[in-house]
């Protein structure tokens, strides 16, 4: 890909930060301050890389902004530049982990010794490493519900991102907070099958948020997020030690005296997990689990499900309002956003496809014909993420 957008006399800009906007007049960024690190592109000898190096340091260009969920020190650049901002709903929770045994018990009952992972054709989260003649893939599953009571009102409480024979990752941007996540290899071969499993927040007029609004205006969302991160730090404590609590503790409110296995690699502590959200969020997703996905999955409430803290940067916050039709930022002639932290996506591939969308945007306002029709156009990438 690289190679054909330098064919197309495109260049490439490793280790270039944006910092600053300059400040935005009549509509126009009139500049961009960009901060550069020397980088080694692989595969393009130390020469060419000192050239590409040099070259940037030499020029900075305005361009389009692309900042994933999780660049606070963006937004604040960017509520500080007034470009306009806006809060929208994200969501909060935790990571579970089961066996993946019992989820491959559990969705394929009397099947559940036909399931094959890895490459080999083995059985390994059921502890084989016997060839078998499965036919299954290792099993996943996906739960939501609009029905999550906190108390006063339903909130939605859902999985996401369920990776199955998978691992949990630490995704923590700074020492002062722990947050994880989840992957699989494409084996799909651990012991364990982890999700999240998260409680809407912040739409107009939500409680939980209010005093943050108050505080910090249209960044409460994201301030909101950080305490959550640096709570879950002080329960886990340094080196990304991360927070943990069986799930029936955590309905029990109890701490946990034993732990069961996790994929995490790094430590892991017995802490009151229920304690790190505001009841709001607790009691949402303790009425979910034990009144709807018990239900729903029965068994998914089972002593060795291991939550861990915390899972709050499902999608971003805050979006940027951008033109339905040209998709520039609203009041702005040459400034484009796109993907999860602009708030136009969530996920892999719909960010893939509103950096296609814009992308065609940006040729289509400049004139540039045959261009739309390779992504979307914007069609199909959902306004609310
Ligand atoms: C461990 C993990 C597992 C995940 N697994 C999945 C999955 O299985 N499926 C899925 O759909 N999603 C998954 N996600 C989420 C997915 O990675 C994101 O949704 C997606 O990458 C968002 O794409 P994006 O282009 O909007 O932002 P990003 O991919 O975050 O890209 C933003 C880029 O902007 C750069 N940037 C930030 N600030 C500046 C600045 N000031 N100047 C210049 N550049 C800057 C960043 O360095 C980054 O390269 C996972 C995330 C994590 C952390």
């Amino acid at each position: 890909m690289r190679k054909e957008i330098r064919s197309l006399g495109g260049e490439i800009r490793f280790g270039a930060k944006v910092t600053s906007l300059g400040y935005p007049e009549n509509g126009t960024v009139k500049k961009v301050r960009v901060e550069y690190s020397d980088v080694i592109e692989r595969g393009l000898g130390k020469e060419e890389t000192e050239r590409i190096n040099r070259m940037a340091r030499e020029r900075v260009e305005i361009g389009s902004e692309d900042i994933g969920h999780s660049a606070r020190d963006v937004y604040k650049m960017l509520h500080k530049e007034k470009i306009p901002l806006k809060p929208k709903p994200f969501a909060v929770g935790f990571r579970i982990e089961h066996p993946q045994s019992l989820i491959n018990s559990l969705q394929y009952k009397e099947y559940s010794d036909q399931v094959v992972t890895g490459k080999k054709g083995t059985d390994l989260a059921n502890g084989s490493k016997d060839i078998v003649e499965g036919v299954l893939p290792v099993a996943s599953y996906r739960l939501a519900t609009d029905l999550g009571y906190d108390g006063k009102i339903n909130r939605p409480v859902y999985s996401f991102c369920m990776c199955p024979g998978g691992q949990i990752v630490p995704a923590s941007t700074s020492e002062e907070e722990t947050v994880v996540n989840g992957m699989s290899f494409s084996k799909r071969d651990s012991e364990f099958a982890n999700s999240a499993v998260v409680v809407g927040v912040g739409e107009e007029g939500d409680e939980v948020l209010e005093e943050y609004w108050e505080k910090w205006g249209v960044l409460g969302g994201m301030y909101f997020q950080e305490d959550i991160e640096r709570k879950s730090r002080e329960l886990g404590g340094s080196n990304f030690t991360v927070p943990v609590q069986r799930l029936p503790n955590f309905l029990n409110s109890t701490l946990s005296p034993t732990l069961p296995k996790s994929s995490y690699r790094l430590p892991k502590k017995s802490s009151p997990l229920h304690t790190v959200y505001p009841p709001q969020i607790t009691n949402s997703l303790k009425h979910a689990i034990t009144e709807i996905f018990e239900r729903q999955i029965p068994g998914y409430l089972d002593e060795s499900a291991l939550l861990h803290g915390v899972e709050t940067r499902t999608s971003s916050p805050i979006r940027i309002p951008r033109d339905k039709e040209t998709y520039l930022v609203e009041g702005f002639e040459n400034f484009y956003v796109a993907g999860e932290g602009a708030g136009y996506a969530g996920g892999i591939v719909s960010a893939s496809c509103d950096g296609i969308g814009v992308a065609e945007k940006v040729c289509a306002n400049m004139g540039a014909e045959g261009f739309e029709g390779f992504g979307l156009g914007g069609k199909g990438v959902k306004e609310n993420y």
